[in-house]
């Protein structure tokens, strides 16, 4: 039995998420992510990865990147969460999603896409729910950025209202 079912998703309004068809512990495999390898050369060259961000790629090495922008890769459904129950793991070659928590039948799998801080994170909403959401896509490490931005214009906010 597969570990996933895919269906509307419940963070990306318009699209869809894989969600778990039972109750799976932390550090299950749950599914391969797919794709095609490409050199990392051909991520320079090539227009498709120069608009937008490289949400589907990922580096394997210093030579070759797994491109994952493909309909039949089905773990490319799943959604960003600041919070995620999953994560991207990989060895070689091999990309997959790794459960990082106990995670009951029926939740919506997520993992946390990894996006760096830059100037135009604003493209990229979040509406994930979880407590700890910064209302952006962008990776852990770089959210503090974002909250720091939050707390100097409601600091802003404040004096300006306070006049
Ligand atoms: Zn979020």
């Amino acid at each position: 039995m597969k570990l996933y079912r895919i269906k509307k998703s419940k963070i990306d309004n318009k699209g869809r998420g894989l969600y778990a068809t039972k109750d799976i512990k932390e550090g299950t495999k749950i599914i391969n992510y797919t794709g095609k390898i490409i050199t990392n050369k051909e991520v320079d060259r090539s227009d498709k990865y120069d608009n937008g961000k490289p949400i589907y790629l990922f580096t394997l090495n210093n030579k070759y990147t797994l491109d994952g922008d493909f309909p039949w890769n089905t773990a490319g459904l799943i959604n960003h969460s600041c919070d995620p129950n999953s994560q991207y793991d990989g060895k070689g070659l091999k990309i997959w999603i790794t459960a990082i928590k106990n995670i009951k039948k029926g939740e919506e799998f997520t993992c946390d896409y990894g996006f760096s801080f830059d100037k135009d994170y604003r493209q990229f909403p979040c509406k994930c729910g979880a407590k700890n959401c910064c209302g952006y896509i962008v990776r852990e490490e770089s959210r503090w950025r974002i909250n720091k931005k939050f707390a100097m214009s409601n600091k802003k906010r404040l004096i300006k209202n306070s006049r």
